[in-house]
């Protein structure tokens, strides 16, 4: 770590939550959408000439910063999401825009921003009145350039987690999905927000990307200036506010310390994943995008336990087609077969809104108890039959097992199916090839899907716990919620109970159960899940070693005693405590 530029200002030590691991320090980029206030003076007619001059050059630079931002999205998304940037080019290459600007600088002798602005707005007002929801859009391409070229013009830095062109860390009062999706991992040193808690999903996608983050801060973002450096530690969930020389001394002993520690996980991560008393256990991968596959590989998972397909919407201008999505699975399915990949339907809604079904999501109150998943796909039968084909089709050219999110119950997973046979019975009347036997599943993530676990279990191949969710509804937890994330327990006995619950009626009907919400790739309750009787985990990729090291150090015995006495305590603090002892007393040596 260098501390060359540091000011010398007084170091500042706050407590959020770890929510990806590793430690970075770097100057801060702060990540706050705001509206831009634009000053309005007039201008002298001779010095007119050099105001149309300041716009011509605000747009020249504007454009430069636009290929920029598409050439690193193509880089780093694909092709299909920097094209989002191809309206964006448009708009500043519309002559009457330019021209009315020029015009209005001439009738009114006010600043260019102010007369730029004043035309931008008038576009936006009406695109925005327009009854069609593309040319809707549109005015929203002309908000977003317009800020920048606006940026330009007051030479003020944008706010735009894409136009991340040097390293630093973003400091945001909240990161949507889609934010992070596009946020270039080579750049982002580190994360720090306000809000958000360990299991929202701008933070999931964090934690695949390995960028070290800490969140719920509060207010944080209220704390930092322009140019401070802080050092983020996403082991302790720790950030320090312009750190002084001791602090980065000792910071730098623990981050080289760590490194050569993950270091040797990951060298021994190549080994299989057997306890001491021979018991072989399955760990698989989550992954958001398709070009994750390498991630899959890298760390050594067994296929794909869960692949969150709502990413392929997320910061898409359109909704991908059935080829689009044809393409994308059967990438996948051909990349890593024979191993299974489990291929999630869509998850739209509670904090994944997507920009291309912005008008199919009215606000909500409570968008998490709303219209989200599955029953967004029930309602939206032709992009629910849309993915379902693309999802068969690609089952011919893999291990493609299917899964349902936030199924509620029987007659739903029975809804769901006979939408699913419908696809089959068409594709086998136009002589599509499909794997006709391919296996269904159902995520349990609604506490009343866990009690009717024998009844599901009827209908469905495999079950795979969505933690996330399930705790957030076992225990009235709003999962995104920073303020009340401390009360967030997956150690809970409600949750304890529901999991043995779901792992005693799944295999009474002989299917498997897996876990795939984020307290799968929690280290510390690695022993506690496969101990209830949890056959296979899934987590984000870069979390596998870590559960690989605690498998192979422990005796499959030793988790079961584990797992039932802990069902018997009643204090999660404790469970917790007990967990964690069982993993120090394992590793010690
Ligand atoms: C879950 O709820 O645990 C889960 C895996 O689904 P998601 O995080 O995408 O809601
Ligand atoms: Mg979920």
């Amino acid at each position: 770590m260098s501390a060359e530029e540091q000011k010398p200002k007084q170091e500042l030590i706050v407590r959020g939550i770890a929510a990806s691991q590793g430690i970075s320090y770097g100057q801060i980029f702060v990540y706050i959408q705001t509206i831009i206030e634009v000053p309005v003076y007039e201008v002298e007619k001779d010095k007119r000439p050099a105001e149309i001059a300041r716009l011509e050059q605000a747009l020249m630079v504007t454009r430069q910063q636009i290929q920029k931002i598409m050439s690193e999205v193509e880089k780093n998304l694909g092709p299909d999401e920097a094209r989002i940037f191809d309206a964006h080019l448009l708009v500043l290459e519309d002559q009457a825009l330019i021209t009315e600007t020029v015009r209005e600088l001439e009738k009114t002798g006010t600043n260019i921003e102010t007369c730029f602005n004043r035309i931008a707005q008038r576009y936006i007002k009406a695109f925005e009145e327009i009854d069609d929801e593309y040319l809707r859009e549109r005015g929203c391409d002309i908000r977003d350039v317009a800020q920048r070229v606006l940026n330009n013009l007051l030479g003020r830095t944008g706010q735009n987690l894409g136009r991340l062109v040097e390293k630093r860390i973003v400091v945001a009062n909240d990161i949507s999905p889609s934010d992070a999706a596009g946020i270039d991992s080579s750049q982002a040193l580190g994360i720090v927000t306000d809000s958000g808690s360990k299991t929202s999903h701008a933070v999931i996608v964090a934690r695949s990307m390995k960028i070290p983050a800490v969140v719920g801060l509060r207010d944080f973002t209220t704390k930092v200036e322009p140019g401070d450096w802080v050092i983020v530690d996403g082991y302790e969930g720790l950030v320090i506010l312009n750190p002084r020389e001791a602090t980065l001394f000792r910071y730098g002993q623990i981050q080289r310390q760590k490194k050569s520690y993950e270091q040797r996980l990951f060298e021994a991560n190549r080994l299989p994943a057997v306890t001491l008393d021979g018991v072989k256990l399955t760990l698989r991968a989550n992954i958001e995008k398709v070009d994750e596959v390498a991630l899959v590989r890298e760390y050594h998972a067994e296929g794909v336990g869960l692949f969150r397909t709502e990413f392929l919407y997320l910061g898409a201008p359109d909704a991908p087609t059935e080829e689009q999505q044809y393409a994308a699975y059967r990438e996948l399915a051909e990349a890593l077969a024979p191993a299974p990949v489990v291929i999630r339907t869509l998850d739209l809604g509670g904090d994944k809104p997507a920009q291309s079904q912005a008008h199919l999501f009215p606000k909500e109150n409570n968008p998490f108890l709303g219209y989200r998943a599955i029953r967004f796909c029930l309602d939206q039968p032709d992009l629910f039959k849309q993915q379902l084909r693309a999802i068969l089709r690609a089952s011919a050219h893999g291990n493609v097992h299917l899964m349902y999110p936030m199924i509620s119950g029987r007659d739903e997973l029975a809804r769901a199916n006979a939408v699913l046979d419908e696809c089959k019975a068409e594709l086998g009347a136009e002589k599509v090839a499909f794997n006709k036997d391919i296996r269904v599943g159902s995520m349990i993530e609604i506490p009343s899907a866990a009690m009717t676990a024998d009844l599901l279990a009827r209908d469905c191949d495999f079950f795979s716990i969505g933690t996330n969710d399930l705790i957030q509804y076992l225990i009235a937890i709003d999962r995104v919620n920073d303020r009340i994330a401390h009360l967030y327990e997956p150690t809970h006995p409600a949750v304890l109970r529901t999991l043995r619950h779901v792992v005693v009626e799944a295999h009474r009907a002989k299917i498997k159960v897996s876990v795939c919400g984020e307290m799968a790739g929690d280290p510390t309750f690695t022993a506690l899940l496969f101990g209830l009787g949890v056959d296979e985990l899934s987590m984000t990729p870069p979390l596998l070693p870590a559960a690989k090291n605690i498998l192979r150090n422990m005796k499959m015995s030793d988790a079961r005693a584990l797992a039932q006495m802990a069902m018997a305590m009643s204090s999660p603090k404790d469970i917790n405590a007990l967990c964690e002892r069982f993993v120090s007393e394992r590793l010690k040596a």
